[in-house]
């Protein structure tokens, strides 16, 4: 679908979201009464557990609270997502008014989601991604270069690069105690997309390299809440490194289009799903159940409010109100928030790791601990706080800064004759 959601052809993306709603809308009932068993199952083995009990908070379900024991994360970290979400709102609102301007449309909707700037179409042979990645990466310290350049070289039994026939076609990483080193699947095809796979996936491997090597026996698993942290990282010292590099006002444009997206791809968005999904969970234990007009109803409204619809940012039109029913992760319990927080660390080390040296200590205070000690315990030591707001504000302000250079460039460009 994705493929689709950026054809460039308006009239194509149209066509197809809307056939996929239409579809999914059709089945909507089935849906609803699939989603509403799940969520009741969840509810009542929570309750079974005690999660349910008289002194629980009443903002958390016992469903989210028996996922978030599980996790050995506090309730504040999932609220606190959610409320540094919303009060940051407005910058998700300033992205969408600028990308409308930039592309000149009267009215931006959810079906135009073309790029700004030039289009990242650079070619890479997986030679030339690693020695970028490598000096991307550099700010991490001789010894992760020395361990990364030892397992990514092909041949070394750590990585599979390239597709083929009857591979799994996802990028993966296998990596747990007792293994003789971490296993990467990559499907590197060379574009922009596969370079920063080849740098996320690679640094899971680094993660569970180092964590096993530094923490004896189950401890050398990665912390299930912080493993996507990693990962993100490396992307964001290579989003970095690319920026750093763009040599024409449109590459910069582009780069910097690409970072903001993101951004709002990773937490906005996230939060949006971790908002739903509670809401969802919040209502099924009030009514005993949910019907598909009530999650019509409560994503409508959510999806709107997160798209700034009433603010003339990007309009959500009704016929979005039953995208809930094509999200498969509203099956498999708060599972995504994951994604927004690691999101939000990642930002905070690597802009501690390109500004202040922090590096070298990343590596020996994160990447090799592995579950050695509670997620909130490491977060402390890195001090990264995703309980208050600390983390947050460093983010969104790095966020800010990406769209003031974007409106400055769209300015410069505006300027411009022949424009
Ligand atoms: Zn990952």
């Amino acid at each position: 679908m994705g493929k689709y959601q950026k054809h460039p052809l308006r009239a194509n993306r149209v066509a197809v979201l809307r056939g996929l709603l239409r579809s999914y809308g059709r089945a909507r009932r089935t849906f609803a009464q699939i989603l509403s068993a799940e969520v009741k199952s969840r509810l009542a083995l929570a309750k079974a557990r005690r999660y349910g009990d008289a002194k629980r908070d009443p903002r958390t379900p016992p469903s989210l609270a028996h996922r978030l024991a599980e996790l050995e994360v506090p309730a504040d970290v999932y609220h606190s997502l959610i409320a540094q979400a919303r009060k940051h709102l407005h910058l998700a609102h300033r992205w969408s008014r600028l990308r409308k301007r930039a592309l000149g449309l009267e009215r931006l909707t959810s079906y135009d989601n073309t790029p700004l700037g030039a289009k990242i179409d650079q070619r890479y042979s997986y030679a030339q991604a690693q020695r970028l990645v490598e000096r991307a990466l550099r700010p991490l310290g001789k010894r992760y270069l020395r361990h990364w350049r030892r397992g990514m070289r092909p041949g070394s039994g750590w990585v599979d690069v390239l597709p083929s026939r009857g591979k799994y076609p996802q990028n993966y990483l296998l990596g747990a105690p007792g293994m003789p080193h971490p296993f990467l699947l990559l499907n590197f095809r060379g574009d922009h997309q596969s370079l920063l796979l080849y740098a996320h996936e690679g640094g899971h491997a680094m993660h569970s390299f180092f964590s096993q090597r530094h923490q004896a026996g189950p401890q050398g698993s990665t912390e299930r809440f912080l493993d996507e942290v990693a990962s993100q990282t490396n992307e964001c010292l290579v989003s970095a490194y690319l920026l750093r590099q763009a040599r024409t006002p449109e590459a910069r444009l582009a780069y910097l289009a690409r970072a903001a997206g993101q951004f709002a791809g990773k937490v906005f968005r996230m939060a949006y799903y971790a908002e739903l999904e509670l809401a969802i969970h919040q209502h099924v234990e009030r009514h005993d159940g949910i019907t598909a007009k009530a999650l019509d109803t409560l994503n409508l409204k959510l999806l709107r409010r997160y798209a700034g619809h009433h603010q003339g940012a990007r309009a959500v039109t009704k016929e979005w109100r039953n995208s809930w029913a094509w999200i498969p992760h509203l099956y498999r319990s708060f599972k995504l928030f994951r994604y927004a927080t690691s999101f939000v660390t990642a930002h905070a080390l690597a802009e501690r790791i390109l500004r202040k040296g922090f590096g070298p200590s990343y590596v020996k205070r994160f990447l090799s601990a592995g579950s050695s000690k509670e997620p909130m315990v490491l977060l402390r030591e890195l001090a990264v706080d995703l309980r208050g707001g600390g983390a947050y504000t460093a983010a969104f302000a790095q966020l800010a800064r990406y769209l003031d250079a974007i409106e400055a460039l769209l300015r410069r460009r505006g300027r411009r004759p022949g424009r």
